[in-house]
């Protein structure tokens, strides 16, 4: 993060620490394509582990994480059940449908969806009709501004499926930050699924990659697919390393992003003009609306006094905490931000 800037368009700009540099330039490596390479085998154990399933596939990105997740379980042209506004659904170019062959049945609401929700959409495939290949949740909801589904929701989506028999995916991209933010261990947050990604590249800090995990049998798909995509990375223990650093470092942290997150919405809230509720904020993001006036012009002021933010659309803006922002560069954000709300009216 450079000195100048304070960094709040996503945490995707967490940049990898000296330490995390020397674990990837120290790290064993072979070729991964032919399974040989000691610091991905490392990592995908350490995901599994972390996440208690049986198997896990390191992947270079969270849209490939998606991507092969839903070429695994759906068949094409079948639905997957998703909520409002999905990373995958928004963010991921179509890939949906038109790689894997899918189509969404999109559940209405800020994102989160419900077990009587899923109970009531869910269906069997006729001959006229697409079946709901999948069930996804994202966890924590980036749209919906980071917001959680808790535990309990997550199990009684999971006894839907289970009752369905229809698979159950988890997008954690932040998933981590979840499981901090609900105070439990992502094992915990994961059993209620069938199979989970999270993002090494967001708040854990690594510069690259996500790991998918699941069943052996599911990783066993997985891989083919990951070939397929062009995913499949040959010393890839060099990114791999930043990968297992981030597991034994950056998790617990993840209460200050969350912590700094409240802050800056509990302060924002106070500014005359922004609708935003701190109370809906659980975890490292902040989503803020400017009624009546233009968020594009908001993210320009705030660019040229230093800060960086991200407008959503016409009146919203995103801001997210992570380890590049400390607590002096959350009290320098408020100053410049009470400006921009005088100026920008
Ligand atoms: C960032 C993100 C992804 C995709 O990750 P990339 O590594 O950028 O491809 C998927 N899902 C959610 C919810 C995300 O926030």
């Amino acid at each position: 993060m450079s000195e100048s800037w304070v960094e709040l368009r996503s945490d995707t700009f967490t940049l990898p620490c000296a330490a995390m540099r020397a674990s990837m330039a120290a790290a064993a490596v072979g070729d991964d394509v032919f399974n040989e390479d000691p610091t991905v085998h490392e990592l995908e154990a350490l995901a599994a582990q972390m996440t208690g399933k049986a198997a896990g596939l390191f992947v270079p990105s969270g849209c490939m994480a998606n991507l092969i997740a839903q070429m695994v379980y759906v068949r094409r042209g079948d639905e997957v059940l998703v909520g409002h506004e999905s990373h995958i659904v928004l963010y991921e170019v179509g890939a949906g449908a038109a790689i894997a062959g899918v189509q969404y049945q999109v559940v209405p609401g800020d994102g989160r969806i419900t077990s009587e929700q899923v109970e009531s959409r869910i269906k069997a495939g006729t001959f006229h009709t697409p079946g709901t290949g999948l069930v996804w949740v994202e966890n924590s909801h980036n749209q919906a501004g980071g917001r959680l589904t808790g535990m309990r929701e997550m199990e009684a989506i999971g006894a839907v499926c289970r009752k369905h028999r229809v698979s159950f995916h988890l997008d954690g991209a932040r998933a981590f930050n979840a499981a901090v933010a609900l105070g439990v261990p992502l094992k915990e947050l994961a059993a209620a699924v069938d199979s989970l990604s999270f993002c090494l590249s967001k708040g854990l800090g690594a510069p690259v990659g996500s790991v998918l995990c699941g069943s052996e049998a599911f990783r066993t798909a997985a891989l083919r697919f990951r070939k397929m995509l062009g995913g499949g990375m040959r010393q890839a223990g060099i990114i791999a390393a930043a990968g297992v650093y981030a597991l034994r470092h950056n998790v617990d942290r993840l209460a200050e992003d969350h912590a700094h997150a409240r802050i800056l919405a509990d302060r924002l809230a106070a500014f005359p003009g922004i609708e935003l509720d701190p109370a809906a904020i659980e975890t490292n993001i902040v989503i803020a609306r400017l009624p009546g006036r233009d968020a594009r012009e908001w993210e320009h002021r705030a660019g040229e006094r230093g800060v960086r933010l991200l407008a959503l659309d016409k009146e919203r803006v995103r801001f997210v905490t992570h380890l590049g922002v400390d607590r002096k560069g959350i009290e320098r954000a408020l100053s410049v931000l009470e400006g921009v709300n005088r100026d920008v009216s």
